[in-house]
């Protein structure tokens, strides 16, 4: 393989063009630091971008909902400038029943429980919003000493002591609880608990039922409170949207975006991040290397273990980071019409989460290998708010569907048709008709995940986002500030602190840790 030396070294390179990378670059860009981005893939976007998967019908491959991008972010990238328009705002969310109308989970409230759930929301929004900051601030390290960290530690104190001596003894029982407890203790709704059970569970690797789950789901409503104005979106065009946007407000302030780029590896001389070298051997230097692959991707091989502490190469091995969502993307040739559901909440968010026993039952068959019987679905129907995603007349379902084994018993070669035709047979009880109008189908599973977004394991958060994986913990102890041991290298993917889900704060914060430390 040739090395070839490229001419002009920058100040910064950011490895993967999803929206994380893309977010840095264009922090950066704008701090008067030359940046040149690097995405292996044919198009930037990572696991938030729009692509055709059957003739004439695009949809949002990965993510398909924003819901926690920060305001403040998009305010100072001017990411409406830059094209964002979003086609629906302040999605409602649906849970749809099979012997029972659909239920609006935000409007509901019933009888006696109608004040349990007025003190519910108002609490767990007062403490989500304590949260917030912490969601997205850098986690401040352990023993240094200097004033920043000190500082932080006393701020993220102060806000949780600002909760109240209530809310934050109630913080302190429900905290580590399990989110199938807390609900059962707070609704008799089953329908609800089974709705409200699944925002814990998206994404990660858990049911109702496992440790650390009322957390998870506090995590989720912290985002959304740093995303509040917009409440949950579309945006037109899908994901990819987002990432166009954050591409245009990268190049205008002056970094330049290559795709087809693959980093084969990090060069790191006299213990120094000095540049990359891509696939077909040309090398790229830079005074500074900051990626956004998956930690284990970017520590393991990117890097390396030989310019690595044997300990820390075994924590970062040891990561937990198999995803267990499937994507299901469906083309059809007519609305679906699901049972019940007035037309214009086809737009909105529509959850098969009728239960928590039936979430948790879902998941149980995950832990032998298997692809769930009745399987948990996200649904959204882009195109009933968006019709640039279908031709006219026609529709593009796109479903999170949980779970998925990465490791299906017996292989995804063999299942894939098996579980796409459960999921049809599922679909088909809520939206008769369904299945007759599928013209194209596509079932993305964390293999293809990983093998598509180049996301080692597949998982929606680059790495499990549970408690011994978040804050200083996150992706390991040694690596959670952004700023690793080896001088000029830097994380700044969804791996880092927060974690995962489009909301660009470990690109942001990433960027920001580089310009303090003068770089
Ligand atoms: C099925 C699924 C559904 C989801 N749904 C939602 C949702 O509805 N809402 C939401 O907010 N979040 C959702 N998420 C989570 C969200 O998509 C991710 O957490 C987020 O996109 C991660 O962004 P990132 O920029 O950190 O990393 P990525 O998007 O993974 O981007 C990393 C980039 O690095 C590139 N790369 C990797 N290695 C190299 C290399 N060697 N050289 C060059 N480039 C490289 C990759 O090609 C990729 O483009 C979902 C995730 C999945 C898997």
């Amino acid at each position: 393989m040739s090395l070839r030396a490229s001419s002009n070294a920058v100040d910064c390179l950011v490895i993967g063009a999803g929206h994380n990378g893309l977010v840095c670059a264009a922090v950066l860009a704008r701090a008067g630091r030359s940046v040149l981005v690097l995405e292996a893939g044919q198009t930037i976007g990572g696991a938030s971008v729009t692509r055709e998967f059957a003739p004439g019908f695009r949809v949002s491959a990965g993510a398909h909902l924003l819901h926690s991008m920060p305001a403040t972010l998009r305010h100072e990238l001017r990411l409406e400038q830059h094209g964002l328009i979003a086609a629906a705002t302040r999605m409602p969310t649906t849970a749809l029943l099979e012997h029972a109308p659909p239920l609006a989970v935000e409007a509901w409230a019933c009888g006696v429980e109608s004040e349990a759930r007025a003190a519910f929301d108002a609490r767990m929004r007062r403490v989500a919003r304590a949260l917030a900051p912490i969601i997205e601030r850098r986690p401040p390290r352990i023993g240094s000493g200097g004033m920043r960290d000190v500082l932080e530690w006393l701020r993220s104190a102060l806000r949780l002591r600002l909760l109240g001596r209530r809310d934050l003894r109630e913080l302190l029982r429900v905290g580590g609880m399990n989110v199938y407890d807390l609900l059962e203790e707070q609704f008799e709704s089953v329908a609800l608990q089974g709705a409200l059970a699944l925002d814990a569970v998206l994404g990660s690797n858990f049911g109702p039922r496992s440790p650390g789950t009322v957390f998870t789901l506090l995590y989720r409503m912290a985002g959304q409170e740093l995303a509040l104005a917009e409440g949950t979106e579309l945006p037109r065009g899908g994901m990819g949207a987002v990432c166009a946007a954050l591409a245009a407000a990268a190049t205008a302030a002056g970094a330049a975006v290559r795709t087809g780029a693959p980093v084969a590896r990090i060069v790191i001389d006299a213990d120094r991040a000095s540049g990359v070298e891509l696939a077909d051997g040309e090398r790229i230097a830079a005074r500074t290397v900051i990626s956004s692959a998956d930690p284990k991707t970017t520590l393991l091989r990117l890097v390396g273990p030989r310019h690595l502490d044997a300990g820390f190469v075994r924590r970062v091995d040891r990561l937990r980071g198999r995803g267990l969502a499937a994507k299901l993307h469906l083309a059809l040739d007519r609305a679906p019409a699901f049972t019940g559901l007035e037309p214009g909440r086809l737009g909105s968010r529509l959850l098969i989460a009728p239960s928590m026993a039936y979430v948790e039952r879902a998941f149980d068959h995950s832990k032998y290998g298997e692809f769930a019987p009745e399987p948990v679905m996200e649904i959204t129907v882009p195109s009933a708010v968006d019709p640039t995603l279908a031709p006219q007349g026609r529709h593009v379902l796109s479903a999170v569907v949980q779970y998925a084994p990465y490791e299906l018993k017996g292989g995804w070669s063999d299942g894939r048709a098996g579980a796409i035709e459960r999921l049809l047979g599922m679909l088909e009880r809520h939206a008769p008709g369904l299945r007759d109008s599928v013209v194209g189908a596509e079932l993305l599973a964390p293999p293809d995940i990983e093998r598509e977004f180049r996301i080692d394991g597949g998982h929606w958060h680059h790495a499990e986002l549970a408690f011994d994986q978040f804050h200083l913990l996150r992706p390991v102890p040694g690596a959670s500030g952004h700023r690793l041991d080896i001088p000029g290298l830097y994380l700044c993917g969804a791996g880092c602190h927060p974690g995962g889900g489009v909301i660009g704060l470990a690109g942001r914060n990433a960027a920001r840790c580089l310009l303090e430390h003068g770089e």
